[in-house]
């Protein structure tokens, strides 16, 4: 099924509309403003979306809304791994994205997973293999997106049962900014509230990659799963 028959790929519109509601112009912390963060528990602030169409994505090669069971996984945090640093820059929507900021970042990481260069032999994915990406700045990314089987865990049984959210961090960055923390937790919140992620697990069902595959991933990340910041 070509993409654009594709009716769930709609989700990620969806996210874009109640983004740009509710985050439009400079209000960044949801709708009911900063006294609902109290309560926050009870309703879950929508993550601020990057749509697809904002970043410029190219539209994936493939796409597997069927085989993914996220309610018998859940979560997997990933990082962006060695020499991959923050990026100072987060150039504001409608400007034209700026080579040195997290737009840029997520494009070439998704022409890296689409096109990886045949000398590196680098894995090639049918798109970027995140559903979401987070940077430092506090924004969301929209990758695979809601409902997709990600590519990024390591294996197909991991694929198939855990959402793949990256924080845009390298190895050698200090610890993650509070931004990408509370934006992390949001996402997670997101994906539980609206694909069940977890919701047949007993026990912590936000994993680190490195608890489902042998690597580093991710970084200075895991620390805060086991504290259960993302729980
Ligand atoms: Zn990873
Ligand atoms: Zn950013």
């Amino acid at each position: 099924m070509a993409p654009s028959e594709n009716p769930r790929w709609q989700s990620t519109e969806r996210e874009w509309a109640q983004r740009t509601e509710t985050v439009g112009g400079q209000k960044l912390i949801g709708a009911q403003g900063k006294q609902d963060q109290e309560s926050a528990d009870a309703a879950p602030r929508i993550p601020r979306f990057v749509s697809r169409r904002e970043w410029k994505a190219e539209d994936p090669a493939q796409t597997d809304t069927v085989n993914f069971w996220p309610e018998w996984g859940g979560i997997a945090i990933h990082y962006e791994g060695p020499g991959k640093e923050l990026k100072p820059q987060h150039t504001p929507d409608n400007k034209p994205p700026h080579f040195d900021d997290c737009y840029y970042q997520v494009r070439r990481i998704q022409h890296e997973h689409m096109h990886p260069l045949p000398i590196i032999g680098g894995e090639k994915y049918w798109d970027i293999a995140y559903n979401y990406l987070v940077c430092h700045h506090g924004y969301t990314f929209v990758g695979r997106g809601l409902g997709f089987q990600p590519g990024a865990n390591g294996s197909q049984y991991n694929n198939q049962r855990y959402y793949a959210i990256c924080g845009l961090i390298g190895a050698d960055d200090p610890a993650p900014p509070q931004a990408m923390l509370d934006e992390i937790k949001a996402v997670a919140d997101w994906v539980r509230a609206y694909d069940q992620a977890g919701a047949n697990i007993k026990g912590r069902h936000v994993k680190g990659h490195r608890d489902l595959f042998d690597t580093k991933c991710p970084g200075q990340l895991y620390p805060y799963i086991g504290k259960g910041t993302f729980d």
